[in-house]
């Protein structure tokens, strides 16, 4: 599927690309590394553990949903989500690993994750949403003051609302994460060290009112 544009990355941001191939190969890695491993979720989940890390690479270290860059926020605010809910599968070993399986595994913020758990997402919209070919793209944009906002075409869908409303993509926070991702491009790439400085300071400020805002 082309969008004109993909809400969850800013120009600077680089595409997500062959998400599902580099799931599989960290897969096979962690299968080949770790012979006895039914539930992939449990060896990638571990914060500081290099499959956690290698996870979160695959999604360019970006919230899959909203887009909220893990450098910029404490560690602990991102983990693994589960696309479709635990919920979802039986309560029983076999039921856990396929919940687990590393397809249906998305680096996710924990706003997001935690705002989704209640939500099951069902045919159609498994596809509709899907985040790792970029689907979700054509659901969700960026409007002028860059908020995230649903498509005119998906306004009056119910589901599509609940997912949102669910995830908080309508907050203020989902807004200065952008704003703080793109100063933060500027300031990497800035040769003028007033010029620089300045960007350092104002990306700061932002971050301030944005932990002010989510604590
Ligand atoms: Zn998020």
């Amino acid at each position: 599927m082309t969008v004109d544009k993909d809400y969850r990355n800013t120009v600077c941001c680089p595409v997500l690309e062959d998400v599902e191939k580099k799931k599989q190969d960290l897969e096979d890695e962690i299968k080949q590394n770790l012979s006895r491993t039914k539930i992939i979720y449990n060896k990638v989940r571990e914060r500081g553990s290099i499959y956690h890390e290698k996870f979160a690479k695959i999604y360019n270290d970006k919230c899959a949903y909203c887009g909220a860059l893990w450098g910029l926020l404490p560690t602990e605010s991102f983990e693994i989500d589960h696309y479709i809910n635990e919920a979802s599968f039986p309560d029983t070993t076999e039921g856990r690993i396929k919940a687990g399986r590393m397809e249906n595994l998305v680096w996710s913020c924990t706003s997001c994750n935690r705002g989704k758990r209640g939500i099951t997402i069902k045919a159609p919209y498994d596809e509709l949403l899907n985040v790792d070919n970029g689907n979700i793209a054509a659901v969700f944009e960026r409007d002028g003051d860059y908020y995230i906002r649903i498509r005119s075409t998906y306004q009056n869908d119910e589901f599509i609302r609940r997912f949102y409303e669910a995830l908080h993509l309508n907050y203020e926070t989902k807004r200065l994460d952008y704003m703080a991702l793109q100063l933060e491009r500027k300031y990497q790439t800035e040769k003028d060290e007033k010029k620089k400085h300045i960007l350092g300071e104002s990306l700061s400020l932002l971050l301030k009112r944005r932990n002010r805002i989510s604590s």
